[in-house]
Order: structure tokens, then C-alpha cells, then sequence
């Protein structure tokens, strides 16, 4: 009996969700709509220049490639911005909750992850871990891969360690910078994520560990130039290493640009 009012208060949590967000995120996801509205007016405005310089140059073919690749990219983000505009995180979290047991992170995996995060870049109390129902079918199918959809982290109730992947630290923080992407670029970085998973065949997660890491910066790249998955993973080694007590100085520069919200 306390299992289903548990699962019910968590579900009007869910449908709470809707009508809450759909207010208080509304500055932050009308204003990613519009400066992706002037970025495609200005495009569309430059385009008779580009198409004449083209022709000239009889570059159209090889240039054509590419303006459909930016096309793409545009479209993409004016879909999923829409998509946050109308709440769809909410609703489909909703849904997909339906199936699942969800629960808030506890007190032990707060205070291990806040510090990383940092205090405000996160609604830790809106964070939930989904386990088990239909996630146990997902999990046979993909290969107990750990996923994060918007607000809601999705971990394996029994790895192939036989242990419960809830226990699993790094892991958590490695989906809770997805949560991070998602709270403030929005639902493009889901977009994104499966892009390179796929693009790349899973190698995606590789940005070279600590060295790589120092001549990136000693170039001057940014932690937003990594892939979804890079971030994700370079964050995630960072936690491993401060845990082990090793030299985390090569991670310092991107955990502080996480911070600084520069995805
Ligand atoms: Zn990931």
C-alpha cells in the first residue's frame, strides 16, 4: 500500500512539473528560440550573396553540402527548442515514469556530487534515479548502458557485477552532466549525444585522459568544444581521480568552465 502512494506522489510530482516549468523555465527557453530564430533570419538573408559568390566561384556543389549540413543543424535546434518551449521534457517524463520506479537522489550522492556541480547550476531536488519496470527490458536490449533523458537518470538494478549500478558513484556523475547539458542548453544536447554515439560507434567518450587534456588547454580549447560525451566522461574522470587522491590539475580549467555554465 505505501508503494503505490509513493508511486502516485511521484507521479503528480511528474504532472506538477508541467504547468511549473513551462513558467519558470520560460525565459531561458524562449530566449534559446529566439536567438535561433536570428541566426536563421540572418542566414536566410545571406543567402542570395552566398548562392551568387557560389556560382561565381562554381563552388555550388561543394557549398551546397555544407549550407544543408548547417540547415539540418538549425533545424534540429529550432525542433527541440520548440519541443522545451511546450513543456515536452515534462510530458514526456511523465509518460515514461509510468513504466518505472523513480525516486530523488539521496542524501549520501548529494553531498558527493554538489561539490562538482556546484550549489545553484542544478535542481538537485527535481534529479531522479528511474530503476527497474520496463528499464530492466531496456537495459537487456542495450547492453546495460546507463542513460539520462532530461531531469531523469536511468541506472541498471543489477550490473554485470551483480551489484545494483546506484552504488556506482562515477556513474552517476557521468549521467548527471547530461542533466547538467539538458538544465542549461536544453533538450539539444540529447540531440547531440546520440549524434556522436553514433557518428562515432561509441567512441565518442575518448578525449585523450590528463595529457590530452593539458595540450587541449595549452591550445586553447574550451570545455564547450567537447562532445556531449567527452564532457560527460572528462567530468566523471575527474570525480574518479579527486576520489583516488591523483593529481586532477589537468581537469581543473574545464570543471571551472562546467561551472561557469560554458557549454
Ligand atoms: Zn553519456
Amino acid at each position: 500500500m505505501q508503494a503505490i502512494l509513493y508511486w502516485l506522489k511521484e507521479r503528480f510530482r511528474d504532472a506538477w512539473l508541467w504547468p511549473l516549468n513551462l513558467v519558470r523555465d520560460f525565459p531561458a527557453r524562449s530566449g534559446r528560440l529566439v536567438v535561433t530564430l536570428f541566426i536563421g533570419g540572418q542566414a536566410v538573408l545571406r543567402l542570395p550573396l552566398f548562392i551568387w559568390q557560389a556560382v561565381r566561384q562554381q563552388t555550388v556543389a561543394a557549398q551546397s553540402r555544407q549550407w544543408a549540413r548547417q540547415a539540418g543543424g538549425w533545424l534540429h535546434l529550432l525542433l527541440v527548442q520548440l519541443f522545451d518551449l511546450v513543456g515536452g521534457p515534462e510530458i514526456c517524463q511523465f509518460v515514461m515514469h509510468l513504466g518505472m520506479h523513480t525516486s530523488p537522489l539521496t542524501a549520501a550522492e548529494y553531498t558527493a556530487v554538489q561539490p562538482i556541480f556546484g550549489p545553484n547550476n542544478l535542481r538537485y531536488q527535481d534529479v531522479r534515479v528511474a530503476q527497474g519496470g520496463i528499464l530492466n527490458l531496456v537495459f537487456r536490449y542495450n547492453g546495460g548502458l546507463a542513460f539520462a533523458t532530461w531531469y531523469t537518470v536511468h541506472i541498471p538494478l543489477v550490473t554485470n557485477g551483480g551489484r545494483n549500478g546506484r552504488q556506482n558513484l562515477p556513474l552517476l556523475v557521468h549521467e548527471l552532466t547530461h542533466l547538467f547539458q539538458y538544465h542549461h542548453v536544453g533538450s539539444r544536447y540529447l540531440g547531440e549525444a546520440i549524434y556522436y554515439l553514433v557518428t562515432t560507434q561509441r567512441n565518442c567518450y575518448q578525449y585523450g585522459g590528463a595529457s590530452g587534456l593539458k595540450s587541449c588547454w595549452q591550445q586553447g580549447t574550451m570545455f564547450r568544444q567537447f562532445n556531449r560525451e567527452q564532457q560527460a566522461q572528462i567530468i566523471q574522470d575527474y570525480f574518479v581521480k579527486t576520489q583516488e587522491g591523483q593529481d586532477v590539475s589537468a581537469y581543473l580549467p574545464y570543471l571551472v568552465q562546467m561551472q561557469q555554465r560554458k557549454l
